[in-house]
């Protein structure tokens, strides 16, 4: 028999309600502190301070100088249910506040020991309210509201215990106050725990005072590693900041994204972004950034969940679109001629330019192979991207140094390109070159690799890869397995412009490749390529892949190290990476050149 427990119905005591609420909004301290400072910023604060004892179990004490509640309303703010936020349905369609349920301090309140003080802006006197109390006490405070949390799940033991160390929650509420204060740059910021400061955000306004929040939250080397975007279509605006490839994690940790001023995680949003970096990271790397999408309030819905970390886009196609249209569109003006400014450029000799004929030659040149893998593993980390900052020249950073050109501009008529002209070749990886601003270290095999991709990219989105007959079929030793998969997949294969057949059991015979890879390596490439197949299994499009496949493909037909080129074939290099787009990053995300300004090179040798 089953146990039956209530026969009649009866409405739940308002604390219980509560703390059934605060199950779903109350998690830790850090979802505490996110309800607190929402509702500073609800209430037009321009200054918040964070105290925090224990990890937040002890205290949470967050203070502002915001508009305050009235006197008359610091009971009904304890209340389910109230708020001074949405009226009625059309309000809630059309929310532009943050709060709006009315439940974040009732929760809070049944699962803490709170006290509410507020003075309402223009008010003499302020006022005080303990959590369950019903008497208002006076209070001193300035213009503006103080919530304190005391003892955090002291009455909820089961909660309690799935806290983690002070440290962990710590950790995680610091995390929310940085997505907090990402979100509303005007707004300064002051964070302590057991009284000692950790940190302060000065109110900041424009794109400096951007730049240094951004700089403050997310480190230099992401402000150093970033571009700007500001885009408008169809009513969606999306601007913020897009870090560059140097700037990826080994985790997706420094992904910010914001919807009408909200905090929001969204797969949604993940996913546009990713799509859009796609090209240019390599597997496992995550983009950083910080976003900002700006769109009509009545396009989404943020009443989703409780917490109100997520919301439902009416037309989320048209989202995800605008999204990764923007992204990629900002991420592929990061070539070199964009970053120096034309005007100041000064001219050389038109004896140093390169004409096309030369530059031809080289698209096609590639003699001794080198695996791709040897790059792959110097891919930087979080470490040393993180110790890049400042001192470390990055392409990045190119500024203006002055620089005497007047030996060079006698016969001058061409300015100097961007990236400048070869001097010299160092150990078959590198290339020197000489620019306005000092030297340029390009590694050969990631400027080519990124060219060839391109080129592909761009023959096969348009008119199609030329193909080129074998004069003598390669034979290739597959396996069985891939063999099979090259016949059950030679449609694909074609659309690649490879043309296999099959010869043996685990042999294939190469005939036609795309003339763009003739010299390279062909059976590797079919290996690879077939291995690509494998992996992303037979139901699964070519063109879902088509960005790895071209990786793939590119770099088999790339310039490889240890390679010896004329300074022309160098110098038409150059030109090339200038008119790439992504030409500064190879396409696993490494960059393809660095510039050494000549204060680097000052500062190497201790000059000035
Ligand atoms: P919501 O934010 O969804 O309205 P809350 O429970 O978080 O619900 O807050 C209830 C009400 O208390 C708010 O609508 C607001 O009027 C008032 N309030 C809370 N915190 C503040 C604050 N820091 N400054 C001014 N008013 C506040
Ligand atoms: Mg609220």
């Amino acid at each position: 028999m089953r146990e039956t427990h209530q026969c009649r119905i009866h409405l739940l005591p308002p604390e219980i309600a509560n703390q059934i609420a605060a199950g779903e909004v109350v998690e830790r301290p850090a979802s505490v502190v996110k309800e607190l400072l929402e509702n500073s910023l609800d209430a037009d604060a321009h200054a918040i301070e964070i105290d925090i004892e224990e990890g937040g179990l002890r205290l949470i004490r967050v203070r502002d100088d915001g508009s305050g509640i009235h006197p008359d309303d610091l009971r009904l703010a304890l209340e389910r249910h109230a708020t001074s936020k949405i009226l009625n349905f059309t309000d809630l369609e059309r929310v532009t506040s943050l709060g709006f349920r009315g439940e974040a301090l009732p929760s809070i309140a049944s699962v803490s020991r709170l006290r509410l003080t507020s003075r309402l802006r223009g008010n003499a006197d302020a006022w005080t309210l303990e959590g369950g109390g019903q008497q208002l006490a006076p209070a001193a405070h300035p213009e503006g509201t103080t919530v304190e949390i005391h003892d955090l799940f002291h009455n909820t033991p089961a909660r309690r215990k799935f806290l983690k160390s002070v440290r962990t929650e710590f950790d995680h509420l610091e995390e929310i106050i940085r997505r907090v204060a990402l979100s509303h740059i005007e707004v300064a910021f002051t964070l302590r725990h057991n009284r000692r400061p950790i940190q302060t955000l000065l109110a900041g306004q424009g794109p400096e005072g951007e730049l240094r929040r951004v700089a403050a939250i997310l480190g230099e080397n992401f402000a150093a590693a970033m571009l700007r975007l500001d885009f408008e279509a169809g009513g969606l605006r999306l601007w913020g900041f897009a870090g560059l490839p140097t700037a990826s994690r080994s985790q997706p940790d420094q992904q910010y994204f914001y919807v009408n001023g909200r905090v929001i995680r969204d797969r949604l949003i993940a996913h546009a972004a990713r799509q859009a970096y796609e090209e240019l990271l390599y597997q496992g790397r995550h983009p950083a950034y910080v976003l900002y999408l700006a769109i009509d309030p009545e396009r989404i819905d943020v009443n989703v969940h409780p917490t109100k970390h997520e919301v439902r886009f009416r037309d989320s196609r048209t989202v995800h679109e605008f999204l990764m249209r923007a992204l990629r569109q900002a991420l592929a003006t990061t070539r070199p001629a964009t970053e120096i400014t034309t005007a100041v450029m000064p001219t050389v000799p038109t004896r140093n330019r390169v004409d096309r004929d030369e530059y031809e030659k080289v698209v096609d040149f590639d003699q001794e192979k080198e695996p791709c893998v040897d790059y792959l593993r110097r891919i930087p980390d979080d470490e040393s991207t993180r110790n890049q900052g400042k001192d470390t020249p990055s392409f990045q950073t190119l500024s203006v140094s002055p620089f005497n050109f007047s030996r060079q501009v006698e016969e001058a008529t061409t300015p100097i390109p961007p990236l400048g002209y070869a001097l010299a070749q160092l150990h078959g990886i590198y290339i020197l070159a000489e620019n306005i601003h000092g030297l340029i270290l390009v590694d050969m095999h990631a400027a080519h690799e990124r060219i060839t991709y391109e080129r592909l990219k761009a023959a096969l989105l348009g008119a199609g890869l030329r193909r080129q007959s074998l004069l003598m079929p390669i034979t290739v030793e597959v396996g069985e397995q891939a063999a099979d998969l090259a016949v059950e997949r030679a449609a694909e294969l074609a659309e690649l412009g490879l043309e296999v057949d099959r010869l043996g059991q685990g042999t294939l015979l190469a005939r036609q490749v795309p003339a763009l890879l003739a010299q390279g390596d062909v059976a590797a490439l079919i290996k690879d390529v077939l291995a690509d197949f494998a992996e992303y299994g037979v139901s699964t499009q070519v063109s879902e892949h088509f960005n790895h496949l071209l990786s793939t493909l590119a770099c088999h037909g790339s310039v490889r190290a240890q390679r010896r080129l004329s300074l022309s074939e160098m110098n038409a290099l150059l030109r090339d990476i200038e008119v790439t787009q992504h030409g500064s990053q190879c396409t696993h995300g490494r960059p393809s050149w660095i510039q050494l300004r000549l204060a680097d090179l000052d500062r190497l040798f201790l000059r000035g």
